[in-house]
């Protein structure tokens, strides 16, 4: 081939890892920042990524509109905290065009919650239909002591506008031992009370913190034993694609999900890659490979070298992770923090 001639484009090739499984899921953390501080995920005392090693808005859009392009059905917008980027309803604005062209299923987004009564109709009429909302607690003081700077009342007030905006909510929480474990019955009866899903996670052994992960662990077999004590749990054999499991509550006929990383392996199903805030594109929450995409997206106004860089690293895509969090184990099994890949 003469050198001046164009790499041969590889336009619509779809993504398929080596162990046959189809990417159709894309989530992408928009920043690193936040304003809470959640024990489990950050240090009181982060240090932030600086702005210029960001992505923009429009190199956002444009990794994500190759995704698409590629067969990627869903896109999770995460971070950090997604709304607290500045000027991020853009991004949301101009990816529903996807929507529109029927060529992306659903468009969603994971967030604490704190900015949603100013954003929620907003999301809606960027054709947003769900959304995750994380909360571990319903009581006020220790939902400052977990999250260290965050407001219980203004996520309160960013549920009811999401619920009001017609969204559907669906609540994550983090089991916490000798936290939140008391708690557990008083969410779910909560939260299905009010329509939304309830998913439980177990802590994943991601970035330093302050404390010691081994403190914080409490593995979900056992709070599934100690709720269905109280409550009949049918399975649920839809699996949405995610790491979750789900039951279908008898008593308040709602759904409860479990993301146990620590005590099931749930990988072999995984059809989802994520994207960092300065474009580093992990294939696998919990391995340490990554590809660039910042570079592609900024050498080439052609999409040509992203679709090829993106189609090189999902023929890595690993097998599995290997999280363990014992006594051996005190160290996290990964530097980086869930607020750096998007949880
Ligand atoms: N700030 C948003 C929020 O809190 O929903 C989005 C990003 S946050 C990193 C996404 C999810 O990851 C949250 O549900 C949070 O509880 C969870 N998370 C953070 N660190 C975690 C850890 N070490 N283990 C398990 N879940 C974690
Ligand atoms: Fe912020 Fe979400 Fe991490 Fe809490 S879990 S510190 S809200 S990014």
């Amino acid at each position: 081939m003469p050198a001046d001639m164009p790499l041969p484009s590889s336009a619509a090739q779809p993504l398929v890892d080596p162990f046959g499984r189809d990417i159709t899921y894309l989530r992408v953390s928009v920043t690193d920042r936040c304003d809470f501080r959640c024990v489990y995920c950050m240090s009181e005392d982060m240090a932030f990524l600086p702005k210029r090693d960001l992505l923009t808005l429009e190199e956002l859009d444009r990794i994500c509109s190759v995704f698409v392009d590629s067969g990627v059905r869903k896109l999770r917008i995460t971070g950090g905290e997604p709304l607290v980027r500045r000027d991020i309803m853009s991004l949301f604005g101009s990816l529903s065009r996807h929507l529109e062209s029927g060529a992306l299923d659903e468009l969603t987004l994971t967030t604490n919650g704190s900015q949603l009564a100013r954003y929620a109709s907003e999301l809606a009429a960027c054709g947003v239909r769900r959304v995750n909302v994380s909360l571990d607690t319903l009581d006020a003081d220790k939902f400052r002591r977990i999250t260290r700077w965050g407001d219980l009342s203004k996520v309160m007030a960013g549920l009811d506008a999401a619920q009001a905006a017609g969204l559907k909510v669906k609540i994550n929480a983090v089991a916490l031992k000798d936290v939140n474990e008391d708690e557990i019955e008083t969410l779910l009866t909560w939260a299905h009370g009010r329509g939304m899903d309830l998913t439980l996670i177990e802590v994943m052994p991601l970035g330093e913190i302050d404390g010691e992960r081994i403190d914080q662990f409490l593995p979900l077999s056992l709070v599934r034993a100690r709720l269905s004590r109280r409550f009949t749990l049918d399975a649920v054999e839809d699996r949405t694609g995610g790491p979750a499991r789900y039951v279908r509550v008898a008593e308040t006929g709602g759904r409860l999900g479990f993301i146990t990383p620590m005590t099931h392996n749930f990988c072999e199903s995984c059809n989802r890659v994520r994207l960092t805030c300065t474009g580093q594109l992990f294939m696998c929450l919990g391995q340490e490979d990554a590809a660039d995409l910042r570079h592609p997206v900024r050498a080439s106004q052609s999409d040509d070298l992203l679709r090829q860089t993106i189609l090189g690293a999902i023929a890595r895509k690993p097998k599995g992770h290997d999280f363990v969090i014992d006594r051996r184990h005190a160290r996290p099994a990964l530097r980086r923090h869930m607020s750096t890949t998007g949880g």
